[in-house]
């Protein structure tokens, strides 16, 4: 997989002509992790990246807002601007420019980026999925997300890039791109355990000391739990074999099985895990470059892997039930029980 460098300079602001780019070989391979928020995506993306020759990128949707505009943390813990990986990976992807023309195209890039993957959107994402058609196949953010893609993928020497993007109408995006090839893992958590988690104080260090993470109340967490996760599947044709779901409870129960399913269900080689996985329970994790996610991202060395049920004991009965009501079908399709109190997911 290679990525000849970008054609300098930048368009004007406002100007929509593409760069002219060098050859590629072949589609970049993306591994997109789908599904919600707190649903443990940042702790598969970690273990991902670690597979021998992937990387993982973090949430690459946000590459434009809270890298390039926001210069918030990199996951290897320098401030994106000074990440030399970032820095590599954006002048071959984009070319060379000066600072303002790059915040000029991230400014143009995270508005259009934000219309085409509103919720609301995803109809017509299915419609034209259905249809095999992109919604502006030579359009400008087409075009530079592939050669982001394909760009981390050669500064990495990986065979497959990880994202954690979640997000179901991104995902469309993705899939729309004639030199990516996207394959999907959907990562499903207990609603209950998600909503429980949206309503913790946590810091968020990449915004700065004392910086919080967003917060969310139960009914608004349930909602779009349902929303992301039921939207994903019918962006999904039947019988995919580029499609594969996973929960976050098997996940920590059984790394290294489920790992191996997830892999060999997509098609992947994943090589040897035992690197990755020296011992039950336990992860050695290495430093990725992640753009945006859970402080999470950013632990690395021999990680324990703990499965986080906290809810079980501390969520309020009320909020229990509201979320259990509110999810009911879909939480039981997942293997859920409907009962928390009851033993097993
Ligand atoms: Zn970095």
């Amino acid at each position: 997989m290679s990525v000849e460098p970008a054609a300098g300079p930048r368009p004007a602001p406002g100007h929509t002509t593409v760069p002219t780019t060098g050859p590629t070989t072949g589609p970049t391979r993306v591994l997109y992790v789908a599904g919600t928020g707190r649903s443990g995506s940042t702790v598969l993306a970690n273990l991902l990246g670690g597979v021998d020759g992937w990387v993982s990128v973090g949430e690459m949707r946000f590459v434009w807002e809270r890298g390039l505009l926001q210069d918030r943390l990199c996951g290897c813990g320098a401030a994106f601007s000074a990440c030399p990986w970032w820095g590599e990976v954006l002048d071959l992807a984009l070319g060379p420019g000066t600072g303002a023309q790059r915040r000029a195209l991230a400014e143009r890039m995270h508005a259009e980026l934000t219309a085409r993957t509103r919720l609301r959107t995803l109809p017509t994402h299915v419609v034209h999925q259905r249809a095999r058609v992109s919604l502006r196949p030579d359009g400008e953010l087409e075009h530079l997300t592939g050669r982001l893609y394909a760009a981390a993928a050669a500064v990495a020497g990986a065979s497959v890039v990880v994202d954690s993007s979640k997000l179901p109408t991104y995902a469309a995006v993705l899939d729309a791109l004639e030199d990516v090839e996207p394959r999907v893992v959907h990562l499903v958590r207990d609603p209950r355990a998600a909503a429980y988690s949206w309503t913790r104080v946590r810091a968020q260090p990449d915004l700065g000391a004392g910086a919080l993470m967003e917060r969310r109340g139960a009914w608004k967490s349930a909602a779009l739990w349902l929303l992301w996760n039921r939207g994903m599947e019918t962006l999904v044709p039947a019988g995919s074999a580029r499609y594969v779901r996973l929960t976050y409870e098997d996940l920590l129960a059984q790394p290294r099985e489920q790992l191996d399913r997830v892999l060999r269900t997509l098609g992947l080689d994943g090589g040897d895990l035992g690197a990755l996985l020296p011992e039950p329970g336990v992860a050695r994790l290495g430093v990725h470059h992640t753009v945006a996610g859970n402080p999470a991202r950013m632990r690395s060395g021999l990680v324990p892997l703990t499965l986080d049920d906290e809810w079980r004991r501390s969520m309020p009965q009320g909020q229990q039930r509201a979320v259990t009501a509110l999810t009911r079908g879909t939480l039981r399709r997942y293997g859920y029980r409907l009962r928390p109190g009851a033993p097993g997911r």
